[in-house]
């Protein structure tokens, strides 16, 4: 393909899918469904969202009668609980807003003008304005400024053509571009369900009484593991004991369903005050998880991956991609995979990847990491590596993710689901499979010995260990520095190689929880024009280095800080005198093998920026603004 047709094609995939992150749940049953539902989208709340809504056929009048607000699920709850109508079939929504201000008005379900016909949408209609255009001069009146409305006229006007729901949902679906996965209810037929799969990922839980169909299974786990999970540009109508499903051409589908394993303790904090600390205190499990699941494959490794041994034999490059703090950790692995195992790497921010000239080559291994498997710019990234027929790895923490269906191999991290929108677990996980990986690629080129990744595999252990040791042991003082720089405008964190990548994440982490400005730089560009930032008023945090001669590299940097008056906390390795004299705080940690220091460091950063968020009372595990794509169970 010629560069400019390649730039055309790259446009045009990020034109039509955007991030889509609200939350859909229905149900149909011989139960009654308000309950159900509303409790579905309260587990799947903590993903961020602006308004939310509910609807359902009501047995006693056979009408459809939806309720919605702006704001928490617990004020949906609320209202809905106060009225009397409830249904055996019904759909919710909470809506994270694109087009059309949070408002209730804008808020799902949207119903159809003659009131037969009502839907929850979740994704972009990309051309909806010439919908809707064209829809209001035949006569259909909008009540809401979203672009969702167009698919409940839509809907209807094909209805009206065919009276049958299959050929009205394969018209609508052919008009619409975009991330349009919706759910319809019809009032003239209260056994099913109208659903359709467009990018934005959905499933059914399968239980003996009825239905449930969630953007995620965590929403309906307790109620049943049987589940399908529905393929991407599927047409379903289900029925309280039975789902048909189809393709855009009408062609029937086979239902093959999953058993999901449930970890009923993911749902709860347990003793924890908020997710986000329960799971900064589970990394240690999911790092000795990730491991141990990473040993068990043995020699179907390769086949996990995609890959055969010549093909790691004549590897002689990996690109890793993300975004947010899967970035971070790829560029951690970055180092690891050209440390350990001698190949050259980089990690690119997948957003920006798809933009520029990939220069496709053959003997190059692509990793796609993403903890949900589902951000849209990774996976977008990864199908444009297919395109070419180059190696794709998918690193998830979550096995039936969409990266883990499309790449040609994948590994899963252990972490379990995460329920704080903010990455802790997964991140640490991601970063222990990334030096795994390396060591094993190493072991099989004849870079290292067998007792070397033996060697390997217990410096990942006894540095999770540092990890969560270092929490309790530093516990008071962190708090206390948390509380201090609570009150701060700006923090800046320093790295330099290894903890280059740290200082990002940590950067990222404190923004997160607490809406600090907070900056992560390589801390030789200190002297590039950074320096100016430096005075009294802001903390500087360093992230120190094992390497002697980084680590001499960075007591300069201190020295720097130092002379500005620039407050400076460190991270120092125990022994490291100088550069601990340097500092205001100081922070010491046992040494760990060479590379680990990202992951000895962790817990103690987040725990950190945990603190800076409730000392400014935030609400860490949803922070404002932000989303995730809801984490599945690692099976
Ligand atoms: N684009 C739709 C809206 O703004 C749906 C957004 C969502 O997925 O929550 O209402």
């Amino acid at each position: 393909m010629q560069p400019s047709m390649r730039i055309f094609v790259l446009l045009l995939f990020l034109s039509h899918h955007a991030t889509h992150t609200c939350s859909l749940f229905a149900y149909i049953g011989s139960l009654l469904c308000k309950g159900h539902i509303l409790q579905g989208l309260e587990r799947l709340e903590f993903r961020g969202y602006d308004a939310a809504g509910f609807a359902c056929l009501d047995a006693e009048s056979n009408c459809i009668t939806t309720v919605k607000t702006t704001g928490k699920v617990a004020e949906l709850k609320k209202l809905a609980l106060s009225l009397p109508w409830d249904g055996f079939v019904g759909i919710g929504h909470t809506r994270w807003a694109t087009h059309g201000q949070p408002t209730t008005l804008n808020a799902h379900p949207h119903t159809s003008n003659d009131h037969s016909f009502v839907m929850v949408h979740n994704g972009v209609v990309e051309n909806f304005h010439a919908l809707k255009q064209e829809l209001i001069t035949q006569g259909y009146i909008f009540v809401s400024e979203t672009d969702s409305e167009v698919i409940a006229h839509l809907f209807v006007r094909a209805y009206k053509n065919s009276n049958n729901l299959k050929t009205a949902a394969l018209a609508t679906i052919q008009q619409l571009q975009g991330a349009c996965t919706f759910i319809g209810l019809h009032k003239d037929h209260p056994d099913e369900l109208i659903v359709v799969r467009q990018r934005a990922p959905l499933c059914i839980g399968i239980a003996p009484d009825g239905m449930s169909i969630a953007s995620d299974f965590l929403a309906f786990a307790d109620a049943t593991d049987t589940v399908y999970f529905i393929p991407d540009r599927t047409i379903a109508l289900v029925r309280r004991n039975e789902i048909t499903a189809f393709d855009y051409a009408g062609n029937p589908l086979a239902i093959n369903t999953q058993k999901v394993p449930l970890h009923q303790s993911a749902y709860a904090k347990l003793d924890h005050e908020h997710f986000m600390l329960k799971e900064i205190y589970e990394q240690k499990a999911a790092i000795q998880a990730t491991v141990a699941y990473c040993k068990e494959l043995g020699d179907n490794i390769w086949h996990t991956l995609g890959l055969t041994t010549d093909d790691i034999q004549t590897l002689n490059a990996i690109k890793l991609f993300g975004c947010g703090a899967s970035w971070h950790s790829g560029f951690i692995g970055q180092l690891f995979f050209e440390h350990i195992a001698n190949i050259p790497a980089s990690a690119h921010v997948a957003s920006e990847l798809r933009l520029i000239k990939l220069f496709p080559s053959l003997n190059t291994l692509y990793m796609a990491i993403s903890q949900s498997g589902e951000t849209t710019d990774v996976v977008e990234l990864l199908r444009s590596c297919n395109q070419h027929d180059l190696h794709t790895v998918a690193l998830t923490n979550v096995q039936t993710s969409s990266l883990m269906q499309e790449a040609h191999g994948g590994i899963a991290t252990q972490a379990g689901p995460e329920m704080a929108v903010v990455a802790t677990k997964t991140f640490t996980s991601q970063v222990a499979l990334l030096y795994w990986l390396a060591h094993r690629i190493a072991l099989q080129r004849g870079c290292i010995y067998a007792a070397q990744m033996a060697a390997a595999e217990l410096n990942l252990l006894y540095a999770a260990d540092v990890l969560e040791r270092m929490i309790e042991e530093h516990k008071p003082a962190i708090i206390a520095l948390a509380q201090q720089l609570a009150h701060a405008r700006n923090v800046i964190f320093l790295g330099r190689h290894i903890t280059y990548p740290l200082a990002l994440e940590a950067a990222l982490k404190l923004k997160e929880t607490s809406y600090i400005c907070a900056e992560g730089y390589p801390a030789g560009e200190l002297r590039h024009g950074n320096i100016v930032l430096i005075d009294e008023q802001t903390p500087t945090i360093l992230f120190s280095h094992q390497d002697p001669v980084v680590y001499q590299k960075l007591v300069g940097n201190a020295q720097e800080v130092k002379t500005r008056k620039g407050q400076l906390t460190v991270f120092a390795f125990a022994g490291q005198d100088e550069l601990i004299t340097l500092a205001d705080t100081v922070f010491i940690i046992p040494p760990v093998a060479p590379l680990l220091e990202p992951i000895a460091m962790a817990g103690l950063m987040q725990f950190f920026a945990y603190h800076v968020g409730i000392a400014l009372g935030r609400d860490v595990d949803r922070p404002r603004n932000l989303a995730k794509t809801m984490p599945k169970l690692a099976s």
